[in-house]
């Protein structure tokens, strides 16, 4: 079996041990529900990209860890990051969908004062801080799986514009800031310091050591 079939495998079984459960974007009737407004803003919402929903993770498709272990095993690890901060903050889904997600006590304009109805102005996209620290840290596995699988650093143009652009909703429209931070983020996975970020980074760094040892081991 090869290297990153065998990563992804053991993700999947860290992944259970944190209580997580994986399904699939292309099975779900609530993916499909929530993908479809979120099209016109993310058009690859269901094809490419991983949603995780409190310990829930919606992967693109049952095909994938197949056709591309090691992208499976990179989201799947990002993913797993936002289940154990799930697990960390119970207000961790309300933080991270706000401040938009304010929008909806426009709802109160129908009991009380229509005053409420400018809880609609949340619905823009303004900055949306807790989002922006949540993605970082789930950026912060992306990068360091990326360094640990490949040995070497992503580019950094694609995630910023993850962080600039409507995939996440324009969630920090500041690119030097966005820029900033992930290269701070390489400097600490090149140096292993972000295995002080949180101990799920060990754990990933320690399957992939794992494997790679029982790879040459058996070859
Ligand atoms: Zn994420």
């Amino acid at each position: 079996m090869k290297l990153e079939t065998r990563v992804a495998d053991a993700i999947e079984k860290l992944a259970e041990d944190h209580g997580a459960t994986v399904k699939y974007k292309e099975d779900s009737l609530l993916m499909k529900i929530i993908g479809w407004p979120l099209s016109f803003i993310n058009k690859t919402f269901s094809s490419t990209f991983a949603t995780t929903i409190g310990k829930t993770i919606y992967l693109p498709s049952k095909t994938m860890k197949k056709r591309r272990p090691r992208n499976y095993s990179i989201m799947l690890a990002h993913e797993l990051m936002h289940v154990v901060d799930h697990k960390n903050d119970v207000m961790f889904g309300v933080k991270y969908l706000c401040p938009q997600v304010l929008g909806f006590l426009a709802l109160l304009a129908i009991p009380f004062s229509l005053f409420n109805l400018l809880w609609l102005l949340c619905f823009f996209p303004w900055p949306a801080y807790w989002r922006t620290k949540s993605e970082s840290r789930g950026y912060a596995v992306t990068i360091a799986m990326i360094y640990w699988l490949d040995g070497s650093q992503t580019k950094s143009e694609w995630m910023v514009k993850h962080f600039t652009g409507g995939n996440y909703y324009y969630m920090w429209p500041f690119e030097d800031d966005v820029k900033r931070d992930l290269d701070a983020i390489k400097v600490r996975v090149a140096n292993d310091d972000i295995l002080n970020l949180d101990p799920l980074l060990v754990e990933l760094k320690e399957i992939i050591a794992r494997e790679r040892a029982n790879e040459k081991r058996s070859s």
